[in-house]
């Protein structure tokens, strides 16, 4: 069907006055879009006890991978059970479970009769097309969220976090064994030892996965407060993907990863700042992966060279003081922040998440959405199944926003620092070191 906006316009201005609510294929409430007449906006201005108008039941889960693991593609059908434990899982604000959904009740979303759901169908099919369109105009700035209800204290200070992504993008691409690493590395040491951090290179060699020489990897470890016995590994991987390989019009592009890779860099150079205020047994170990993504070729090259070496090396020498819990930062920047419950760190740390989005709920910092959304394949998954520490996943996999219309940035060109805010770092930032306070 070929149609034009004003075409939309009409047809949705033919409904009576009230407006004319959609959800979109995620069924949940922050993707949802409201007619305002001038446009589709995004409906987390609207009161959460409003139901929405009009549904549409997903015809699949998305089940994400940040990596290739699961399939090539990111997004994949997961099939009709994932779809109705999604639905089920994601009808309100609520601690997920892992058991499995069909033993949950839910008639909410079966009950509907055909006709509300044709009806549905044809309105909605109507509102994606026309987010598809509006997309690539000014929607953009329409519906970037402030990350929080209140304003962020202070302290955490959303333009010097930012400032700190734009620096670390100013290097350029940050490859494994790259020039750009190199720079990143010595950056990285002079700020977190300014900042009275103990900084080491966790350093081995790996196989290039396109020319088999033996290159070097290395992991980037700041301690603060090494004397203390209860401690934390807050991490990121500090690489950035060789190419931006899911561009459509330029694949073999440049790729500075301002969201996927910098932004949980940026967040602990932020972080960095607070970790003299600390419960008083309390000490930090900030962490940065090197390898996260050294994949040339999807089906061919591992991920998580550098969590995996990093959680055998725990392994094999258990630290005195073994990790009470650990939190991994990625893609954290968003300027639309929206951080789900990820099903792999419920199923490995479970208490952690649920003490995290606690945090979040009671400072009022909303871009953590209690409801579990993605399953994600990361560095976590070395951390909890090699070292058995229980670490939490933090990423909003949806970049910029989820929705049929919306642009893809994700290992694209388009991850760049204007895409990213310094408000979401230092949310997330203020998150974490609140949830520290409280150990
Ligand atoms: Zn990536």
């Amino acid at each position: 069907m070929v149609t034009t906006p004003t075409r939309i316009r009409a047809h949705l201005n033919s409904f009576p006055d009230t407006p004319v609510r959609l959800v979109n294929l995620d069924l949940e409430p922050p993707n949802a879009y409201v007619w305002h007449r001038r446009g589709f906006v995004a409906a987390s201005g609207v009161p959460p006890n409003e139901p929405p108008l009009a549904t549409l039941t997903p015809a699949a889960d998305v089940a994400s991978t940040k990596t290739a693991g699961k399939s090539e593609h990111s997004r994949v059908a997961a099939g009709h059970r994932a779809s109705h434990r999604s639905a089920v899982h994601d009808a309100g604000p609520h601690r997920p479970d892992d058991a499995d959904a069909s033993a949950v009740p839910s008639n909410t979303r079966r009950a509907t009769p055909l006709l509300a759901v044709a009806a549905t169908l044809v309105v909605a099919g109507i509102a994606l097309v026309a987010i598809g369109i509006q997309s690539g105009g000014g929607l953009d700035n329409d519906i970037a969220a402030a990350p929080a209800r209140t304003a962020i204290p202070a302290p955490y200070d959303a333009d010097r976090a930012m400032g700190y992504l734009r620096q670390i993008c100013d290097i350029g691409p940050r490859p494994t064994a790259s020039a750009g690493m190199e720079t990143q590395q010595a950056f990285l040491k002079r700020h977190f030892e300014s900042l009275g951090g103990t900084v080491r290179l966790q350093s081995t060699r790996i196989r290039h996965p396109e020319t088999g020489d033996v290159i070097p990897m290395a992991n980037l470890i700041a301690s603060w407060h090494l004397d203390r016995p209860k401690r934390f590994l807050l991490c990121a991987h500090y690489d950035t993907r060789p190419f931006p390989d899911r561009d459509r019009r330029n694949p073999k592009g440049r790729f500075v990863g301002a969201n996927d890779g910098g932004s949980g860099v940026a967040g602990l150079m932020e972080m960095a700042h607070h970790l003299d205020q600390l419960p008083p047994d309390v000490g930090v170990d900030l962490v940065m992966f090197d390898a996260e993504e050294f994949v040339f070729d999807e089906r061919r090259d591992k991920y998580f060279l550098g969590s995996t070496y990093f959680a055998q090396q725990y392994r094999m020498q258990p630290p005195q003081s073994p990790y009470t819990a650990g939190v991994l930062l990625d893609m954290v920047g968003d300027k639309e922040l929206k951080i789900y419950y990820e099903r792999n760190s419920l199923k490995y740390a479970r208490q952690v998440a649920h003490q995290i989005w606690d945090v979040a709920d009671d400072l009022g910092v909303t871009a953590f959405v209690p409801r579990s959304r993605h399953e994600i394949r990361d560095d976590h998954l070395p951390l909890n199944q090699i070292a058995g520490i229980p670490t939490v996943d933090l990423i909003d996999f949806d970049y910029p926003r989820p929705g049929l219309g919306a642009p893809q940035y994700w290992h694209t060109e388009q991850d760049i620092p204007e895409n990213c805010s310094g408000e979401s770092l230092a949310a997330v930032v203020w998150v974490v070191h609140q949830w520290l306070q409280r150990q």
